[in-house]
């Protein structure tokens, strides 16, 4: 393949996992094939989106979803949807809504580097709870009824960000903010798989989830999906589309956009910024057909062939392989952070998962390796292996 040597761009090993800096994963042929194809003809791109609502209603359980161009997309448009609702005046003020400023609240504990999508939408982040646990000073984390207490008129959405140590849970949060009339938007990018959990943050009662595509679902690196309430995905798709035409001229597809629900036709919106191609809808598509149809047994079973293979090439090394939906190889070295650097200004470049460098661990996660890495890669972690060793 030359397209990367031509460019001038060296190839990496990624043992790093779907992370954007590296450019997340590789498409199956089938997902290829459908964006190949959808790239040679034109369509209405409301209908395109239209046809994708239906499929991610399928898979997910949700009214309505549309593809997005990536997960922290989906959180713009989705917070964007929370604060405009469909009034068209509102969405061409974003992102400074007329009035006193919108806020969304958050657990402090869930904070992370990616709302700041969410505040990109003109809303004011309102922190709640104290996170002791994880300070080693108490056992709490925020509390339903201190979400409950921080939930104001200018209050549009609550911010959940999902994992496995998310406190507290998503269904007491539901509880305390439909209570109020308040949606809340969950962050799930990275929450697949298990399978399972296409449906569940959903059918916990969240309004608006947005996933990332170019994770584990092995869409194009640019997509995700966000998915939930009908009235809210109406407002996110019409605050994302080319919106550039007369009222008479314009006939959307009533089950995505209603038109006669809004007094006029709103202006670009604030998601115009993160458009989605037609190739990208596409591909998201059947990658996602392709995830919801694969059991999480065999997905794990393909990661776990990957890691066993590099096990076996890396010889008779005392090697752990901690076990898991995403499988990952651990390997404890003595230098890990130096080690870690060594790996990625070798040739080829090889990136790991550097999230237990600290614990002096380099771990290697298989989603986003094939086989053919696989020798090159053994060469190099070898090499830091007998490196740390001496
Ligand atoms: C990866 C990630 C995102 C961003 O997803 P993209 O699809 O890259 O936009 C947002 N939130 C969390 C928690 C993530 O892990």
């Amino acid at each position: 393949m030359a397209i990367y040597s031509d460019l001038g761009v060296p190839r990496i090993i990624n043992a790093k996992g779907p992370s954007t800096r590296v450019s997340g994963g590789f498409l199956d042929p089938e997902v290829l094939a459908a964006m190949a194809e959808a790239a040679t003809q034109c369509v209405d791109m409301a209908e395109l989106q239209a046809a994708a609502s239906r499929v991610i209603a399928r898979v997910t359980g949700a009214e309505a979803g549309i593809v997005t161009s990536g997960a922290a997309a989906g959180l713009l448009l989705g917070t964007a949807a929370c604060v405009a609702g469909l009034n068209p005046a509102l969405m061409g003020q974003l992102p400074n809504a007329a009035g006193p400023r919108p806020e969304v609240i958050v657990v402090r504990s869930q904070r992370n580097a990616y709302d700041h999508a969410v505040r990109a939408a003109g809303v004011y982040l309102v922190e709640v709870g104290l996170p002791d646990r994880y300070a080693g000073a108490g056992v709490r984390d925020a509390e339903p009824w201190e979400i409950a207490a921080a939930i104001t008129p200018a209050t549009v959405a609550i911010l959940y960000v999902a994992s496995s140590h998310a406190l507290p849970s998503l269904a007491e949060v539901v509880a305390v903010a439909h209570e109020r009339g308040v949606p809340v938007i969950v962050d799930a990018a990275a929450q697949l798989p298990p399978v399972s959990n296409l449906q569940a943050f959903l059918a916990a009662g969240a309004d608006l989830v947005a996933f990332s595509g170019g994770k584990a679902i092995s869409g194009p690196q640019g997509s995700g999906i966000l998915c939930g309430r009908r009235d809210l995905i109406m407002s996110a798709i019409l605050q994302n589309l080319d919106l550039d035409l007369d009222w008479e001229q314009w006939n959307p597809p009533v089950e995505l956009i209603d038109k006669h629900r809004l007094p006029g036709l709103p202006t670009h919106g604030i998601g115009r910024t993160c458009k989605v191609g037609k190739e990208t809808i596409v591909g998201l598509l059947v990658a996602l057909e392709r995830f919801a149809a694969e059991s999480d047994v065999s997905r794990t079973g393909r990661w776990q062939a990957i890691l066993d293979e590099l096990v076996a090439r890396l010889g008779p090394a005392e090697l752990t392989v901690r076990p898991g939906l995403t499988p990952r190889l651990v390997l404890a070295v003595p230098h890990a952070r130096q080690a870690c650097f060594t790996l990625q200004n070798g040739s080829p470049a090889v990136h790991v998962d550097p999230c237990e460098l600290h614990l002096g661990n380099i771990l290697i996660n298989p989603t986003c390796l094939q086989h053919a890495d696989l020798p090159a890669l053994a060469r190099a972690l070898r090499a830091i292996m007998i490196d740390s060793a001496a």
